[in-house]
């Protein structure tokens, strides 16, 4: 994956998911090098499919190394149903046509990589919820969670939104002072600093919109 596309995955899973891409902008940017760094063979697609199975089977915030342990358990499985011999034939993800290149040998450098771990295992959703206890219902959680509505009513119960820096309740809307997207701090329009109150237009357009979305209410 290039960095555009692993920019365009976090955009995705933050949809599903508001714990994994970063809120500050100077950490995300080291966010998106290191995503792009662990999944540079893993194709944007497969990416995308790992995602959706990551959450199919965990409540667990998605890391790099799901998806690419995910990548590495296909090519391993491919290639110990191939007869010895790597024919890009027997890889239905690989195109001959179209992936002479890339494809193949990121193929072959996982396959070297699967290998060189030998038995690699990926850690198993009870090994990684050790405070599992009286609270979370004993191992139930361990169960298939759906990446849907329920899934994200759960999660907010089971994992509290993180005590990250709240920041102003406007950053909710886009910025049109700075352009900041929405749930990302303002930038000082100079020298693109990160900011911790919002642009006065910011707050217009945060005030409108509240009081179009929750009549009356008082933010
Ligand atoms: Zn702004």
């Amino acid at each position: 994956m290039t960095l555009a596309e692993v920019i365009d995955l976090l955009d995705r899973i933050a949809l599903v998911d508001d714990r994994v891409v970063r809120a500050d902008e100077i950490e995300q940017e080291a966010q998106v090098t290191m995503w792009a760094a662990v999944l540079r063979d893993v194709p944007l697609a497969f990416a995308g499919e790992a995602v959706g199975r990551h959450y199919a089977e965990s409540a667990w915030p998605v890391m790099p190394k799901d998806i690419a342990s995910r990548w590495r358990d296909q090519v391993r499985d491919r290639l110990n149903r191939s007869t010895g011999t790597f024919e890009p034939t027997d890889h239905p993800h690989l195109d001959p046509d179209e992936d002479t290149g890339d494809a193949y040998v990121a193929a072959l450098r996982a396959h070297r990589r699967a290998i060189a771990v030998g038995d690699h295992e990926p850690v198993g959703l009870r090994e990684l919820m050790p405070a599992v206890g009286s609270r979370l219902g004993g191992g139930r959680l361990a169960e298939l969670v759906p990446a849907n509505d329920e899934f994200r009513t759960v999660k907010e119960e089971r994992f509290p939104r993180r005590e990250r820096p709240a920041g102003p309740p406007e950053r909710a809307v886009h910025c049109p002072a700075c352009g900041a997207s929405p749930d990302k701090p303002c930038r000082s329009l100079e020298r693109r600093r990160v900011l911790t109150t919002c642009h006065g237009s910011r707050r217009d357009v945060h005030a409108a919109a509240a009081s179009t979305d929750n009549k009356g209410d008082q933010p």
